[in-house]
């Protein structure tokens, strides 16, 4: 079929015609799809199966000969902190294990700075008004719900395909109430791309108005690949040591999608002295966490070339499903004009860019049609995408059937919005 913009509208309304029988029979099967939340499917738990039984009631010393059972540690294992040293691309000294939710270290390390200030800084970030965090969209909307929930103003930034735009990122710091970056540089989220080494040494290396300005560096798809492509990322501590400015970046990373989502291990990673900040205020907080889990994980992962084996399995469980949704896409959508769609080689997501404006009927469509999708402008902060147009596809949870199903079902409802919205 011809791009819908070459239609008449005797031909776009036969279309629409055509599209809402599909859409009404569509109704008629009373599907109950959920693609909302990048969450790994049973199966992919089901890999971590034997980690349950580790490391087993005789096997509780950690190589420093403390009892992994009791109290204390707070920074982790030293053994667990040596698993995850490539994977956070810092020495074992440098990062932190903690309990499951890098999320959960990230909103401490953001209350901390807003209640203690970080090193190099005037102190607390809360007495300084107003304070903002650049936020390159499309992202991820829990990022943007902790900004808004501390009252930290979001300005939007463009994601380029290598990164966020740079031109606008430097611009944007040199305004002191710019205290903070997100950035998923591997695999984003949503968008799938990864940071281009000049991105990263230009994070690394911009002059900021800010003398505290920090990167938030959540890795969370370093080791989650798709395809056979390993992409580099370079490694952001050591470009920011090498420009002068060792305590920039806040690393973070987890096994929730390794291991188990909600008993994996979170991890934080920076300079030496933002690890001593670090662990100064959670020491407060805690007296250590659970090392049961971390001698668990070391005993199941072992090495780089475990955690790479791991996740060749969950490669085979969830590729499939993200080819599901390119053919569903493809076969519908291809030569329409009316969509564009990521080929990610790693991550959780699908990017879906409807036509402009549309992107929220989509999601009523698919809604009224027993399909739930994340909302439209959840990608952006405020959850306001200002050209409505990008969905994020979570494709993980469901079943490969149901993905296609569901992948079919958004391509059917992202042309009869564009098709109304070009009838008026
Ligand atoms: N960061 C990103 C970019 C994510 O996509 C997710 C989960 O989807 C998380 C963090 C949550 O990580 P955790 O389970 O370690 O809290």
């Amino acid at each position: 079929m011809p791009p819908l913009s070459e239609l008449s509208p005797d031909a776009l309304a036969d279309l629409r015609a055509g599209l809402r029988k599909e859409y009404d029979a569509l109704k008629g099967q009373g599907l109950k799809l959920d693609m909302t939340r990048g969450k790994p499917a049973s199966a992919q738990l089901d890999l971590s199966a034997e980690m349950l039984a580790l490391p087993g009631n005789r096997d509780t010393t950690a190589e420093d000969g403390t009892d992994a059972r009791n109290y204390g540690n707070l920074q982790g294992l030293a053994e667990t902190r040596a698993l995850f040293s490539t994977l956070m691309g810092a020495p074992a000294d440098q990062i932190v294990v903690a309990n499951n939710s890098s999320l959960a270290l990230m909103h401490d390390t953001i209350v901390y700075a807003l209640l203690k200030g970080v090193p190099g800084g005037r102190g607390p970030w809360s007495k300084e008004e107003p304070i903002t965090f650049l936020c390159p969209v499309p992202g991820y909307d829990r990022h943007f719900a902790l900004c808004e929930g501390y009252g930290i103003r979001m300005i939007p930034v463009p994601m380029t395909g290598e990164g966020p735009d740079m031109d606008a990122v430097e611009k944007a710091v040199s305004d002191p109430s710019v205290k903070g970056i997100w950035c998923v540089p591997k695999y984003a989220n949503p968008s799938g791309e990864t940071y281009s080494a000049e991105t990263v040494r230009r994070l690394a290396s911009m002059k900021t108005g800010a003398p505290d300005f920090r990167i938030f560096w959540d890795n969370a798809y370093a080791v989650h690949h798709l395809t056979a492509e390993r992409p580099e990322l370079a490694n952001i501590l050591e470009a920011c040591a090498a420009a002068g400015n060792p305590n920039r970046a806040f690393v973070f990373a987890s096994t929730s999608k390794v291991t188990l989502a909600g008993a994996g291990l979170a991890l934080w990673a920076s300079s030496p002295e933002n690890l001593r900040w670090y662990l100064a205020q959670a020491g407060r907080r805690s007296i250590g966490p659970d090392k049961l889990n971390q001698l668990r994980h070391v005993r199941f992962l072992r090495d780089d070339a475990g955690i790479a084996a791991h996740m060749e399995k969950h490669r085979e469980l969830i590729a499939p499903k993200f080819a599901a949704v390119e053919e569903a896409f493809a076969a519908r959508l291809a030569g329409q004009g009316v969509a564009q769609w990521s080929a990610p080689k790693g991550g959780y997501f699908i990017t879906l860019d409807v036509q402009d404006g549309t992107a929220s009927r989509v999601v009523a469509l698919a809604k009224d049609a027993g399909l739930a999708l994340t909302p439209a402008g959840a990608t952006h902060p405020y959850g306001k995408d200002p050209n409505d147009r990008t969905l994020r596809i979570a494709p993980t949870f469901p079943s490969l059937a149901e993905v296609r199903k569901a992948a079919e079902a958004v391509a059917l409802c992202t042309l009869l919005a564009a098709v109304e919205a070009r009838l008026g």
